[in-house]
């Protein structure tokens, strides 16, 4: 047992590991109390809740038992897409965290998917995967891995059974039989009985299905808060539509029609409408099944329009993602960029920085850092106005990109300063970019709108060409060519000095 006091912090309260974990047990204790009452939403919210929780702990086994109950929890709302997206999940979290106690039962329930869905090949190709999960385990003498084993060979008998392979699902059986007596019994006693009486009447061991019809009968109509009542239910059913047992097969439907109600679901609706088609159907009694028929396209839309709403609902879901995606893209893209001149920022800067130092840092070459700052900029501002000032930004912001082209980027810092980041070191590259800012700056004419002047703008530049280190960080970057910068200040601006380390 893991004995961690990590403290988790949620809002308000503060709990220790082992409390927090706790609730999380209480909520899976009280969702699987719910799922065996049928109270299907109410066991899908707790049992979301501790999901939750365990996620947050990180305590990824539980965590993957939970999502392997939730899958169990959307089979029988009838929610299909919803419960393999959890198994999944299961398969993947057992992956990444190299967990194996889940695999068995996850691997079962892929396979009861397929199994339902009548893709028995695919389903043995699960269940065959459970089963060699389940030979690693030593410890055999455990309740989990008996109730897992005998799942999982029910379940083989039962496909192999569907696929005519006989021999197969006797194989089975004789695994079956060795099971213990006390595990049978406590929860799979029906389901049990129903796939070997339904393998011994496919054999023509009738007489041992007749011996225990009374028993198998009394199943269909108690075993309602089994897991799998449906698929116990309808597996009776097919049992005694082959022996023509009419009188009970219908004593068996009436029974699941009394638990049907309660649910009130369509989806319930539906599986009850099918059993008395094809009871009706099998009798020949035509009167009865056209009548139901007709009820069945009423039910059948029904159905639809639910499918339907939840089929636009997940388009909802994946278009809303969408958009925050979009969003964060955006947030993310300003926060980078400096809003005036659409150059990247200084935090930009010190992303790309990471980059270009770790390729110098590889390949051996310099690298070059411009400091720019506009000359006389305050005056600037005074003369013409903040407006024209901004528009001056960005004049100059855009001369700096088309002059570093692809050899670098160009970033603002800050007011009127900019950053250059090459990378390639070389005196004669700085010098040629160097110029075309200059020569460009030039040429630049700013007109004033009020006054119809000619605004000059220049700018001096820093720059400073090294081999950066590991530990460079942004500031130390520049500082390599602030010195470079100020030198040109002090000797009247508008010109460029570069510093060869
Ligand atoms: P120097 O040649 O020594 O750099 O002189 P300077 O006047 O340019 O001095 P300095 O660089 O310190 O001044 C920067 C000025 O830039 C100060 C501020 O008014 C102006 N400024 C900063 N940000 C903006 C802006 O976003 N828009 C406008 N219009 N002006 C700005
Ligand atoms: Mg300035």
């Amino acid at each position: 047992m893991k004995q961690k006091v990590t403290v988790f912090v949620n809002g308000w309260h503060m709990h220790t590991e082992s409390e927090i974990e706790k609730l999380a047990a209480e909520y899976m204790e009280e969702g699987r109390t719910a799922f065996f009452s049928k109270e299907l939403n109410k066991a899908a919210t707790l049992t979301q809740n501790a999901i939750d929780i365990y996620r947050m702990e990180k305590n990824y086994e539980q965590y993957a038992f939970a999502q392997n109950m939730m899958g169990v929890i959307y089979v029988s709302l009838g929610n299909e897409s919803a419960a393999m997206d959890c198994y999944l999940e299961v398969l993947e979290c057992s992956k990444r965290h190299g967990i194996t106690s889940v695999l068995a039962l996850a691997y079962n329930n892929i396979g009861s998917r397929y199994q339902e869905l009548r893709q028995h090949q695919k389903a043995i190709g699960y269940f065959e995967r459970s089963a060699d999960e389940l030979e690693k385990v030593t410890d055999t003498e455990n309740e989990n891995f008996q109730i897992r084993y005998l799942i999982t060979h029910m379940n083989l008998m039962k496909s192999y059974g569907e696929l005519d392979r006989l021999d197969d699902a006797r194989k089975e059986l004789l695994k079956l039989e060795k099971c213990s007596q006390g595990i049978v019994n406590e929860m799979y006693r029906y389901s049990y009985l129903t796939l070997k009486s339904r393998l011994y009447w496919n054999i023509g061991e009738k007489e041992y299905v007749y011996e225990h019809l009374d028993e198998l009968i009394k199943g269909g109509i108690d075993d309602s808060n089994a897991a799998d009542y449906i698929e116990d239910v309808s597996d009776l059913c097919g049992l005694l539509k082959d022996m023509q047992e009419f009188d009970k097969w219908k004593r068996v439907i009436l029974a699941f029609e009394q638990h049907a109600k309660k649910q009130n679901s369509i989806y319930y609706e539906m599986i009850l409408n099918e059993m008395w088609l094809d009871y009706y159907k099998e009798l020949g009694d035509n009167e009865q099944y056209v009548k139901l028929c007709i009820h069945y396209v009423d039910v059948a839309q029904q159905q639809k329009k639910a499918d339907n709403e939840e089929r636009a609902c997940a388009i909802d879901l994946k278009i809303e993602l969408q958009e925050k995606e979009e969003q964060r893209r955006h947030a993310e893209v300003r926060s980078n960029q400096d809003a005036l001149t659409g150059l990247g920022n200084r935090y930009m800067l010190e992303k790309d920085a990471v980059d270009v130092i770790e390729h110098a840092i590889k390949t051996g070459e310099k690298i070059a850092v411009g400091v720019l700052d506009i000359d006389c900029f305050k005056q600037h501002n005074d003369t013409y106005g903040h407006i024209q000032g901004d528009r001056c930004l960005r004049h100059v912001a855009d001369v700096l990109k088309n002059a570093v082209e692809k050899r670098g980027k160009a970033y603002r810092f800050g007011g009127d300063e900019f950053v250059l980041l090459i990378q390639n070191g070389e005196e004669n590259t700085i010098t040629s970019i160097a110029e075309t800012i200059k020569k460009e700056l030039q040429q630049l004419h700013i007109e004033d709108k009020d006054s119809g002047r000619q605004a000059a703008v220049t700018i001096s530049q820093g720059y400073a060409s090294f081999l950066p280190s590991r530990q460079e960080s942004r500031n130390s970057l520049i500082e390599h060519a602030d010195k470079a910068l100020y030198e040109v200040k002090e000797n009247g601006r508008d010109g460029f000095r570069i510093i060869v380390e």
